[in-house]
């Protein structure tokens, strides 16, 4: 169930992340990686890394956490990203793959934590995809 909590801190976020790595399916690459979105509406939304022995399938954690977040509520509210917490096991810090950094503009992403020597680390989103294509260049 996601946990609802506005004020909740980049640590906790970063905490909540690393829980979700622990759930990681990473047979092949053994490099747990979680992710927790942080919504407007003050739900968090955790995905892990998602393996298969066909490795061009591999989902990461923050389209696992995505995914997830699309699938469980149809509230526009409950599908706007306010930030992300990523944490990799085996890799401080850990940063959003291309493809990731793309689906979390989707969604409004502005802020993604990583943990750096232990310590939260808060970057704006757009220093991660600047000139980002996203749904306002459709309109
Ligand atoms: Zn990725």
């Amino acid at each position: 169930m996601p946990q609802t909590n506005q004020a909740l801190d980049d640590r906790a976020l970063l905490d909540r992340a690393r829980e979700a790595a622990e759930s990681a399916y990473v047979p092949y690459s053994r490099f747990p990686v979680g992710a927790a979105l942080h919504l407007r509406s003050g739900v968090i939304v955790t995905g892990c890394n998602v393996e298969n022995a066909s490795y061009g399938l591999t989902i990461c954690a923050e389209r696992t956490a995505v995914t997830r977040m699309v699938a469980q509520s149809t509230d526009p509210g409950e599908r706007q990203i306010v930030r992300v917490a990523i944490i990799g096991l085996k890799a401080s810090p850990c940063y959003p793959c291309g493809a990731c950094r793309q689906v979390l503009h989707e969604f409004g992403c502005q802020q993604v934590i990583v943990e750096e020597s232990g310590e939260p680390r808060a970057h704006r989103f757009s220093e991660l995809l600047p000139f980002g294509f996203g749904p306002s260049d459709l309109a």
